[in-house]
């Protein structure tokens, strides 16, 4: 009978114990012995920040399995407090140290695996390892961490480094009531993703009052007086109670390097397809070795629980003469910011550009399920692909809600070496509580479907960022939203408008339309090159515009890059003197819930709450689109209105908002907030839904941006001032005919094109139902409640046979004098 297999496995946390588990699996007789230099085995690392920060309460719930139970179960020799000191791989030997007696031992094997795991690294800066100054990687970590938090009640703490560890820190700390420093080197956190999609996590940390310091370093800590000092780069120091650095991990290898086994180039422990070193008798697992990645067939090291466990089984299946393989690691990864969720899986676009590979990629910005279901949230995901394949090269998605969903969905697609077309043809569950018909999943595969098959081009904000002379910025959003921000030198034409002013583009330029998210902008484009203009779509619209210039180097920076790099010092930056403390106690007087509408609904919401209420007085609104931090902070600049604060709430944010006087418009230089137009008069003479709809979108958006508004009604344009309900009127034999046949109303309107029997209208109907865009009697009662003035024209409505009675109320009567006084007095007049 052969001799049973002795096994010896170094580390027994996630990669060691998953190989333990595993070979007991697949052998009863082998003999497998665990060693682990701490008192824990099988501990939930991952789990340590949320105990610190008191979500997960239980501290045993992080030990997911003992010693006593892994022996109970599968028999393992499991020696904790004993470290492996060295390999001898010619007499197939360990040495272990008993760390509690100091005793000595040789463990004999026939096959050995390696998960020693990785170390923090503590940067070499003067006071790193000072008392109150700590790293997290173990229980015994976390009891420091929390016994300092608990002991000495700090009042501030500054965690170093923005990548996972540091984010959820810096989450479980703000939890714990401390004031968080957040120090990050490089411009942004979470550096697995690219810039532009960690923007939000930005946002998120500051507005949970994390002080976030980007593109700095710590360079000292000091003791001073009973507590600590954290010199920055900047120069200033910074008084703190503690300090947690997580700048990042080092495999442990030196076991291995002193055994000679081969290290790879990027530090990590050399193996192969089967987690085997350089001696087939060792395998190694885990944060210590190098990986090939799965998508760009490099060398790389990814430290993540999943690729561990899955190695650790991959191992133990070799070692008992298994031929199992793994295949590379994609780095996907998920972590939690606050009501946030940042995820990625594949390449990044950073590292796609520094392995000189060719890719395209698309931003889309659907919300996480149906958004007339409660408690929708907008997801931004970015979709990385081959541009001529088509192959899923990597994917990002920020969000409140769904991310996980969606990155394991492309995850899986990835492994499965799927193009941007299966993406679009995935069949996904879908009810209104979870997702959507068109899952953002299938949506982001539509987008890139379009890209490859030519029925869109894209640019990206890189190129609108600086048009060259031959192109010109298009904004196909509606007025509300350009009055929120835009990008600089774009020309203004709302999509609904565009076909009928066309003549204003120029044919011998490119057009670089743009939208808030991408879709009408997609639409323009389609509209536009029909028409025989040449015409781009920004990905990812306006949206994906202010989280990219956000995160480009500004003025500010450049000028002081220049400046480093010359070696002069950089002038001192100038601290904007503190805003005086309002000494009146705000007074609420509303409170507005749009947190299931899009842009720029919460907006609109706004407008007209705040049309309500007396100057000085407050409202609060909460909206859980991610741009409406910005959103309402550009519109509340541009109306002169007091924007006391923004804060999260549930997921999303409420932002509180003071009614101020009425800006005077005053001359202004062009383009100044103040030089907005005092009146608008619009003729609507067409009684087509699209056209009621340009028409009551821009009037809305008028009397918003302060305009005084007047709509007039003739002729066809009659019929959207209608009642729905049957009015007994007199009328005589023709009146009556044609009473009869044009519509009652503005639920009976026909689409100007397209409508095919009513078809095309309920279309549109429905496409504006899920954006949340208002339906035309909301667009009409919110023209009225926001003074906008509607004259039916008197002698059309005589030629028409119309009596005043079927108008709906709040109708003036008018005629061409009326009109003509208006349109004088104002300075925007148009005829729809
Ligand atoms: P480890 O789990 O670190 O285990 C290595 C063990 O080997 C250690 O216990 C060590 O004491 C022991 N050891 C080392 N040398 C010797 C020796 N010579 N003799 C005896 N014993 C030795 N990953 C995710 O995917 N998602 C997350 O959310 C996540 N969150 C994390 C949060 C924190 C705070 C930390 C620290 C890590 C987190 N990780 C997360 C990473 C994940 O925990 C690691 O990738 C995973 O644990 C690696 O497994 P491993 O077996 O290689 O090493």
């Amino acid at each position: 009978m052969a001799e049973p297999k002795r096994i010896v496995i170094v580390g027994g946390v996630a990669g060691g114990a998953s190989a333990a588990a595993r070979a007991r699996r697949l052998s009863e007789d082998a003999r497998i012995v665990l060693f682990e230099r701490g008192e824990h085995i099988s501990f939930a690392n991952c789990g340590l920040p949320y105990h610190i920060g008191g979500t997960i309460a239980d501290r045993e719930r992080l030990l997911v399995q003992t010693p006593e139970g892994m022996h109970r179960r599968f028999r393992v020799d499991v020696r904790t407090r004993c470290e492996v000191l060295r390999i001898d791989r010619e007499a197939r030997q360990v040495a272990a140290r008993n760390l509690a007696t100091g005793e000595e031992t040789a463990e004999p094997y026939d096959a050995l695996i390696l998960s020693p795991g990785a170390e923090p690294v503590r940067p070499p800066i003067p006071g790193a390892d000072r008392p109150g100054v700590f790293t997290l990687r173990n229980l015994r970590d976390m009891d420091a961490i929390l016994g300092a938090v608990e002991r000495a009640a700090p009042r501030h703490a500054v965690v170093v480094g923005g990548g996972y560890i540091g984010l959820e820190m810096a989450e479980a700390l703000r939890q714990r009531d401390l004031g968080v420093t957040l120090v990050e080197l490089e411009k942004q956190v979470f550096l697995a993703a690219d810039p532009e999609m960690v923007a939000p996590v930005h946002q998120q940390l500051e507005m949970h009052g994390v002080d976030l310091r980007l593109g700095t370093s710590i360079t000292t800590i000091r003791e001073e007086a009973g507590h600590l000092n954290a010199v920055l780069s900047s120069g200033e120091s910074v008084p703190t109670g503690l300090v947690v650095l997580a700048v990042g991990i080092r495999p442990e290898v030196q076991l291995a390097r002193e055994a000679g086994l081969e290290i790879g180039h990027t530090g990590g422990i050399l193996v192969d397809e089967h987690m085997r070193t350089s001696d087939p008798n060792v395998f190694a697992v885990g944060d210590a070795v190098e990986v090939t990645h799965l998508v760009g067939a490099h060398k790389v090291l990814i430290p993540l629980a999943g690729p561990a466990n899955r190695q650790g089984r991959i191992a133990a299946d070799n070692a008992l003469g298994r031929h199992s393989v793994y295949y590379g690691s994609q780095g996907t990864a998920i972590c939690k910011v606050f009501d946030l969720a940042v995820g990625m899986t594949g390449l990044s676009e950073r590292s796609l550009k520094k392995a000189g590979v060719a890719y395209e990629k698309v931003f889309v910005h659907p919300s996480s399920h149906a958004g007339y279901y409660p408690g929708a949230k907008q997801i931004s995901l970015k979709l990385l692909f081959d541009p001529d394949s088509g192959q899923v090269f990597g994917a990002q998605a920020v969000g409140a809600d769904g991310i996980d969903k969606r990155i394991d969905v492309i995850a899986v697609a990835i492994r499965a070496g799927l193009t941007v077309r299966d993406l679009a043809e995935q069949e996904l569950s879908y009810a209104p509580p979870y997702g959507s018909a068109k899952d953002p999943v299938n949506y982001a595969g539509f987008v890139a479907t379009n890209v490859l098959g030519g029925d869109a081009r894209l640019c990206h904000v890189e190129d609108v960022v600086s048009p060259g002379r031959n192109q010109l910025l298009l904004d196909v959003r509606t007025p509300e939203e350009v009055e929120a921000g835009t990008i600089p030198g774009a020309v203004s034409i709302p999509l609904d408008e565009l076909r009928d002013r066309l003549d204003e583009l120029p044919q011998d330029k490119e057009l670089l339309a743009f939208c808030q998210v991408g879709l009408r902008g997609y639409l323009a484009c389609r509209i536009l090159s029909q028409h025989g203009f040449a015409c781009r779509n920004l990905t990812g619209g306006y949206k994906t515009y202010q989280a990219t210039v956000g995160m480009l180097p500004q003025e500010d920076d450049l000028q002081k890059e220049i400046v480093e790099d010359t070696g002069e010092h950089a002038p001192p930056v100038p601290v904007a003197a503190a805003e005086a403390p309002d000494p009146k106690p705000l007074q609420i007087v509303r409170e507005i819930d749009a947190s299931g509408l899009q842009c720029p609904g919460p907006i609109l919401k706004l407008r007209a709450e705040l049309e309500e209420v007396a100057e000085g007085q407050a409202v609060t609104v909460v909206a859980g689109d991610p741009g409406f931090p910005s959103d309402v902070a550009a519109w509340c600049d541009s109306m002169g209105h007091r924007l006391v604060e923004i804060v999260p709430q549930d997921g999303a944010c409420r932002a509180t908002i003071v009614k101020q006087p009425r800006r005077d418009p005053g001359p202004a230089a062009a383009g100044a907030p103040a030089d907005r137009p005092k009146g608008t008069t619009l003729v609507l003479f067409s009684g087509d839904l699209d056209r009621a709809l340009a028409g009551f979108i821009i009037a809305n958006g008028a009397a918003a941006m302060g305009s005084d508004v007047t709509m007039f009604f003739t002729f066809w344009g009659l019929n959207i001032l209608r009642r729905p309900e049957k009015v007994s009127v007199r009328k005589n034999l023709v009146e009556g005919m044609f009473g009869r046949m044009m519509p009652r109303g503005a639920n009976r309107l026909k689409l100007s094109k397209m409508n095919m029997g009513g078809m095309g209208a309920a279309m549109i109907k429905g496409i504006m139902r899920k954006k949340n865009v208002a339906p035309l009697p909301e667009l009409i009662r919110t023209a009225q409640q926001s003074g906008v003035r509607l004259v039916a024209c008197s002698m059309s409505m005589d030629l028409m046979g119309i009596h005043r009675d079927e108008l709906i109320d709040g109708i003036e009567e008018g005629g061409v004098a009326m009109y003509l006084n208006r349109a004088e007095a104002g300075n925007v007049n148009l005829f729809i």
